[in-house]
């Protein structure tokens, strides 16, 4: 990111940028020709995704099994769409009949996350798709934090559009959301009665940059970002992308492993574990707040508390891209044995060992 900044229309820049979309078709699988990084954070590629393919007045089914869900429905709601939400049972993934069910010849599309960062829940995908696709409707998908961490495969699971986030599992600062959508999305897109309400996040004028050989300049993409999001999808594609998603998977069991030798309890749908975030219950006998605090003081780890109605009742560790280790995984447990210690719990120090033996029964 430390090199210089080229221009936009340097062909330097435009070779290095279209070798980016091309390493990002094969970390979200797909063959879209649409398929680059939308300029902001992840929030930016979900207000593109619904404000682009969804009209005011549409009708859009939302699954929602934490904060990210109730975001979709938040951002949708804003542009006038017409929302219904399908409620998970709590710490479970959203049922998928009950979506199909509630599919009509109205519906315009259904949109779900794949991976759940403030629940640690991984939704299954199987069968939406073709439900939503007798329709005419599209299949949208939140994968910020699955994308590199979680098997997923865009063409294979049906999805139209899908976005993504830089700085989960990809190693890449925050900044940029890689974005991909389908033929039939296109489709809908060329169909719309009204303008995009969005002038920065208008697909129409974007790709007219990012997706043709005329390159017209739409707005200025964050050259330097874009550095190092090749540099980090390079990363991905030099280990393998299932090689990536097995690592992330290890490291949770290893980590789980070490949880379980202290007592601490997984929360939530033992099915449905998305493996770049563990959520865990923190033991009744000490202060969440305060083992987080010496975690991150003493330790320099930061885990995130629960959001919403589970402030309190959760801590969620990452174990997201290079974290994605069994150094990590023994560095948060040897903390949190110090932590914990420090509230006055008696905990047993052979929690190492059981992670680091389940990290070893693992390796294939
Ligand atoms: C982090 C996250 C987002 C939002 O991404 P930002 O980069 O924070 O805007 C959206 N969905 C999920 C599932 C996330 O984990």
């Amino acid at each position: 990111m430390a090199q210089p900044t080229l221009g936009h229309l340097d062909p330097l820049f435009i070779e290095y940028a279209e070798e980016t979309n091309q390493l990002l078709r094969e970390v979200f699988q797909t063959q879209n020709v649409a398929t680059f990084p939308v300029s902001g954070t992840g929030s930016a590629g979900m207000e593109t995704m619904l404000s682009n393919f969804l009209e005011p007045r549409e009708e859009l089914i939302v699954g929602v099994c934490g904060v990210f869900g109730e975001r979709i429905v938040d951002a949708a709601t804003r542009l006038g769409v017409s929302v219904t939400r399908v409620d998970a049972a709590p710490g479970d993934a959203v049922d998928v009949a009950s979506i199909i069910d509630s599919i009509t010849p109205s519906t315009a599309a259904v949109a779900l996350v794949h991976g759940e960062t403030s629940v640690g829940i991984a939704q299954p995908l199987e069968g939406i798709a073709e439900a939503i696709h007798d329709h005419g409707g599209l299949f949208m998908v939140d994968c910020v934090t699955s994308l590199g961490g979680h098997p997923l495969a865009v063409d294979e699971a049906g999805i139209d559009v899908a976005f993504s986030g830089t700085q989960k599992c990809l190693n890449v600062p925050p900044g940029l959301s890689p974005f991909t959508f389908s033929e039939r999305a296109s489709e809908r897109l060329e169909r719309r009665r009204h303008a995009v309400p969005s002038w920065c996040f208008d697909l129409q004028a974007v790709r007219r940059y990012w997706g043709s050989g005329t390159r017209l300049y739409h707005h200025t993409p964050p050259i330097n970002l874009i550095y190092a999001l090749n540099a980090g999808l390079s990363t991905v594609h030099a280990e393998g992308l299932t090689n990536c998603w097995d690592r992330h998977g290890r490291a949770q069991a290893a980590l789980l492993a070490g949880l379980e030798g202290l007592g601490i309890e997984p929360f939530g749908a033992a099915e449905h574990r998305l493996f770049p975030l563990t959520a865990v219950v923190p033991p009744d006998e000490v202060d969440e707040a305060a083992v987080r605090r010496e975690l991150l003081e003493v330790s320099g780890i930061e885990v995130s508390g629960g959001l919403g109605g589970l402030a309190g009742r959760l801590w969620r560790i990452g174990t997201m891209g290079t974290g994605a280790s069994l150094d990590s995984v023994c560095r948060v447990l040897t903390a949190l044995v110090q932590a914990l210690r420090s509230q006055g719990m008696d905990v047993d120090a052979g929690a190492m060992d059981r992670a680091v033996e389940r990290w070893e029964e693992e390796a294939w």
